[in-house]
């Protein structure tokens, strides 16, 4: 191999530990941060990650309340429920674990999140705020891709980058963060023409398509910047399950100058995203 390792776990580890420098302060202040998760039925899956959650954001020092209601409540109690904590002056962010159960309409409860309390990012306000060039609490794994190529060192002014995806969630807010930095962007999708003929030039690549391994040797360019935001549980030789990314890593780490591991890139910045959303939208609610 000859790139170098962005390491997300390092990363994510220094933003968490300015975070709970803030979250230490505002706690002085009176103000402690709060994270509020909603969760809707009781799906294992749900379930395990808000106790994951609730373990990131008390190790910073953010208060953590899960509110429950059952599977079969209907969508006016289930937005009278994001209404009540968009009110709760204690609280500074509010997380709707997804999926909800059907037929709920998980869209319309995440739009019903007031915008200063929306630390997913999931909002079209912030979506839009970020497309204007303002301060806008980012899609965590959108700004979680930025962060890891910050953290190679690249000045992104003019560099030419290519970003793999253009989900609302990761894809189109990357692309705009990049924008905001001054990169040259070109956003690939499923009808992009010539995969390769587009991320070959890229200088910083960026790969969210959520397709296992993807991504090539033949699809990168000698010297390039690769942040694989992809994860995957797939079928290892031995029989056992192996976590992969969008992207070949031995391959391309053979070509790349420096490239996010999986696991170990981008995933752990996304939790540090989240807990760094919910300190700055504390923060700004206590001026
Ligand atoms: P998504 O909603 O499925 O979007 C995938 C995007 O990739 C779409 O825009 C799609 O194009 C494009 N795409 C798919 N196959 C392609 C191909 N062969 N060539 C070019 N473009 C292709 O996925 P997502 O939510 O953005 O997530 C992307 C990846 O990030 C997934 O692997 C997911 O597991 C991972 N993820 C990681 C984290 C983390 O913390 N690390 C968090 C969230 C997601 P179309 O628009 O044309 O369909």
């Amino acid at each position: 191999m000859s790139a170098s390792l962005i390491d997300g776990k390092a990363l994510a580890a220094r933003i968490r530990e300015g975070v709970a420098r803030r979250a230490a302060a505002l706690r002085e202040k009176g103000r402690p941060p709060k994270l509020a998760c909603l969760l809707i039925g009781d799906d294992p899956a749900s379930i395990s990650y808000a106790g994951s959650q609730q373990k990131h954001a008390e190790g910073v020092g953010i208060d953590y309340e899960l509110r429950c209601l059952p599977s079969d409540c209907d969508m006016p109690t289930a937005l009278s429920a994001v209404d009540a904590l968009n009110v709760d002056t204690n609280v500074s962010g509010i997380i709707i674990q997804m999926p909800v159960p059907k037929p709920l309409d998980g869209f319309a409860l995440q739009q019903r999140i007031a915008a200063s309390k929306d630390v997913e990012g999931v909002g079209a306000a912030n979506l839009g705020l970020l497309a204007m060039g303002r301060d806008a609490l980012a899609p965590c794994t959108a700004a979680a891709a930025f962060a890891c190529c910050k953290a190679s060192g690249v000045d992104m002014t003019g560099k030419e980058s290519v970003v793999v995806g253009r989900s609302v969630i990761v894809g189109k807010p990357l692309a705009m963060l990049l924008l905001g930095a001054n990169a040259t962007v070109t956003q690939c999708h499923t009808r992009t023409r010539d995969l390769a003929a587009h991320t070959r030039r890229a200088e910083l690549l960026f790969v969210a398509a959520g397709v296992p391994e993807l991504i090539g040797a033949e699809h990168v360019g000698e010297g390039a910047i690769v942040i694989d935001v992809g994860t995957h549980r797939v079928d290892a030789a031995d029989g056992k399950k192996k976590t992969v990314g969008d992207v070949k890593f031995d391959e391309v780490a053979a070509i790349a100058s420096q490239i996010t591991p999986v696991p170990g890139g981008v995933g752990p910045v996304t939790v540090a995203m989240l807990l760094e959303n919910t300190v700055a939208a504390a923060a700004r609610a206590a001026h």
